[in-house]
């Protein structure tokens, strides 16, 4: 190639480039930092008669609006936006909207821009408030970003949770006195109590251990239910904490002839909060063995591979119906109430499974077919997984 040749092939190169490098810029939150701005403010700043119309219908609105531009710059903000976020009237209309709302984390929401997430903050006027911050999306580039006060609905959540928990708490100690009493009097020789008294001793002890186990559950759940409450995690050796959940499965299991199938990968460790991965194992163990018929089978499963940690029971139980899935971790939400309360169900398992799903950034799977079987599984992101050595791949039968 001659020394002409090699010059138009790098002039070409460079164009390229520069062409790349201009469209990549165009994206928003391309470089987290808006371009700076080629029209003048007063360009940027004239409202077509939609933009007004869209003003004027918001502007007393009692939720915050605010007009976002494709350089995420704050175009307009109502009333309420001005009060709640503590925007000042006179704003440049050049800076990036974070820069205008001091709010931890907001900057990092505006710039994903995901219309299916929501923010929720403390108002930076006045830290008794909360809101809900939602965007949507208006013109090409631009969108629409509104401010719900919830400082209601978290007083009431708040104190839905104090009763639950305050309720629970005054209810287990009389519990715990009658428990013990009936515990007691069923060890007692049948001549002591009376051979009448006997089968009513029995149902007894058995119903109040079914209402101390739903209580211990409920407290639980409103525990996992405080957004506020911080969750200590650690990082956690998954393999002893599995083989101990099989070992429990296989004694669950054994008064049914249920067949229990373990497969753990060794050497990882979860970010995670122990306690917590422990119930919602265990809940899942319980309901395997509690919807599988005698001498069906349970595989309990902990995988790790590029997309993170895989924990999975699944049984060749009753199965669950397609309309029922999206609801069963709902509280209280049975597919069978009598055959779940015959069977020592509370109900409120796959809400404590599904909050503890949450609070370690998961994500929980269901698959079932009606009469074949149901899989949990639960996905967690590869961040919070660690591994320790090679992994092996050990079946415990
Ligand atoms: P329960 O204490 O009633 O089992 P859960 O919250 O643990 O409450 O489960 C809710 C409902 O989901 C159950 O009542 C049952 O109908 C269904 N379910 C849960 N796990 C299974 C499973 N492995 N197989 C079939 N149905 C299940």
């Amino acid at each position: 190639m001659s020394i002409y040749g090699i010059y138009l092939l790098l002039a070409l190169l460079a164009c390229g480039a520069g062409i790349v490098f201009l469209l990549l810029r165009r994206r928003p939150g391309f470089d987290s930092e808006p371009d700076q701005d080629p029209r003048t403010i007063d360009e940027q700043e004239a409202p077509d008669t939609a933009e007004v119309d869209l003003q004027t219908s918001m502007s007393s609105l009692p939720d915050a609006v605010m007009l976002i531009g494709e350089r995420l710059q704050l175009r307009w903000a109502n009333k309420s936006a001005h009060t709640l976020f503590g925007i000042e009237p006179d704003f440049p209309s050049n800076e990036p909207v974070w820069q205008l709302v001091n709010l931890p984390g907001f900057r990092e929401y505006l710039i994903r821009q995901d219309v299916t997430e929501s923010f929720n903050c403390v108002a930076p006027s006045d830290h008794n408030l909360w809101l809900e911050v939602r965007i949507a999306p208006y013109r090409a580039g631009q969108f629409l970003l509104q401010g719900r006060d919830i400082t209601r609905i978290r007083q009431l959540e708040q104190i839905r949770r104090d009763f639950i928990a305050n309720t629970s708490h005054e209810l287990r100690t009389p519990l715990s006195i009658i428990y013990g009493y009936l515990e007691m009097m069923q060890e007692e020789p049948v001549e002591n109590i009376g051979s009448q008294w006997q089968p009513a001793v029995r149902q007894m002890y058995e119903q109040t251990e079914r209402i101390k186990q739903i209580i211990d559950d409920m407290m639980l759940l409103s525990r996992l239910e405080d957004v506020d409450s911080i969750i200590e995690q650690t990082h956690i050796s998954m393999a002893p904490l599995m083989q101990r959940a099989c070992a429990d499965a296989k004694a669950l299991a054994k008064p049914k002839n249920q067949k229990v199938t373990c497969s753990i990968d060794e050497n990882y460790s979860l970010h995670c909060n122990e306690q917590e991965i422990q119930s919602l194992v265990m809940n899942l163990i319980s309901n395997a063995v509690r919807y599988t018929p005698d001498k069906g089978t349970i595989a309990i499963t902990w995988a790790v591979d590029l997309i993170g940690g895989r924990l999975s029971v699944s049984d060749t139980g009753i199965g669950i119906e397609d309309k029922d899935i999206p609801r069963i971790t709902e509280r209280f939400y049975r597919t069978d109430p009598a055959r779940s309360r015959a069977a020592g169900g509370t109900g409120i398992g796959l809400a404590i499974v599904n909050h503890i799903v949450n609070r370690h950034q998961a994500r929980l799977f269901i698959t079932s077919k009606p009469g074949r079987g149901s899989e949990f599984s639960v996905q967690f992101p590869a961040d919070k997984i660690q591994a320790d050595h090679e992994q092996v791949n050990l079946l415990l039968n």
